[in-house]
């Protein structure tokens, strides 16, 4: 099969023939039908994330269908599946035992210590899988495996706040958008100064201001949603929402962040991270997502070109979501 490998940080993907993983016990083996490339799979290039596991495949936003399942597998040969970022948790500690497998510390994720989807066959265990529905198109169910999941957490966390603001306009923004506008909240989107383009993307998406993040809000903001990996944006946040409001990062990843003066967290300002996902986030926001109204864009490449995706998405020079399908 092909696989898509970095070996060491700051390389480039090498291709690569492997044989098939073998499947035992809970795991499966799943034929790629469509991978999303996510931002986090620039930082595993960069090694800029803490015990990459080398020579790894990446990709964590797949859509395949069961080749073979171990015996313990419940999901069978020929079911459609989703594979997220989550790949495995132990079950046994505080966090997994009280709802946050997603903190669990010795959890692993798939395109970061597990083998990923930029390959044309990947391993998954199967309690950590998603059914999907057959007739779901592979190229835009991709990005709601993590850009939709992590938009969808970050959302949950910023509770009933009506004016949002979204600071990186690209993949999960644009599905967080859909969501937060489907219920009748307002979006303001900040994006890189300048650039025209993602800011007419944003209000097509449904957002009710877009600008670049060198503005102020237009308003007081009820919350922030921090989706770009620059801590300067956590300050300019800080100066953007009212009293009471909450600053969520949504990456994994982020540049330091600049001091600040108290007076701007003063008033009860929050902020906080999102980290990963539980299996119960996926439950909840695909049973969401098959209410039909989310319509992810998509920029589509072989999976061969994995390489032109990762830099199409380090340069900002596509809306939406990268999608590697494996014909
Ligand atoms: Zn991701
Ligand atoms: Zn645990």
């Amino acid at each position: 099969m092909l696989t898509l490998v970095f070996h060491s940080s700051g390389t480039d993907l090498l291709a690569e023939q492997r044989a098939e993983p073998d499947v035992a016990g809970y795991d499966v083996l799943i034929r790629v039908e469509a991978c999303g490339v996510c931002r986090t799979d620039l930082h595993v290039r960069a090694g800029e994330l803490p015990d990459i596991n080398y020579p790894i495949v990446p990709g964590h936003q797949v859509v395949g269908r069961v080749v073979a399942a171990g015996t313990h597998s419940e999901i069978a040969i020929g079911e459609r599946v989703g594979v997220t970022w989550l790949g495995w948790t132990c079950g046994q500690c505080d966090y997994c035992r009280s709802g946050r497998e997603n903190l669990c510390d010795a959890a692993r994720f798939h395109g970061y210590q597990l083998d990923g989807g930029y390959a044309e066959y990947m391993r998954a265990d199967a309690r950590y899988c998603f059914p999907l529905d057959p007739a779901l198109p592979a190229a835009t169910t991709a990005p709601l495996l993590c850009a939709g999941l992590i938009g969808f957490r970050s959302l949950r966390m910023a509770g009933d706040a009506r004016r949002i603001g979204i600071y990186g306009f690209g993949s999960a923004a644009h599905i967080v958008t859909q969501v937060a506008t489907h219920e009748q909240r307002e979006i303001y989107a900040f994006t890189r100064p300048d650039d025209t383009e993602a800011c007419e993307f944003a209000l097509a998406t449904g957002a009710t201001w877009a600008g670049g993040s060198d503005q102020p809000a237009p308003c007081a903001l009820d919350a922030a949603l921090i989706f770009a990996p620059d801590g300067a944006l956590i300050p300019k946040a800080l100066k953007d929402v009212r009293k009471g409001g909450v600053i969520i990062c949504g990456g994994i990843h982020m540049s330091d962040i600049p001091s600040f003066p108290y007076a701007d967290l003063w008033g009860e300002r929050q902020i906080r991270s999102v980290a990963n996902l539980t299996r119960q986030d996926g439950h909840d926001f695909m049973a969401l997502a098959a209410e039909g109204f989310l319509h992810p864009c998509v920029t589509t490449y072989p999976l061969a070109d994995a390489n032109a995706a990762l830099s199409d998405l380090e340069n900002g020079t596509l809306n939406g979501t990268a999608v590697l399908i494996v014909d």
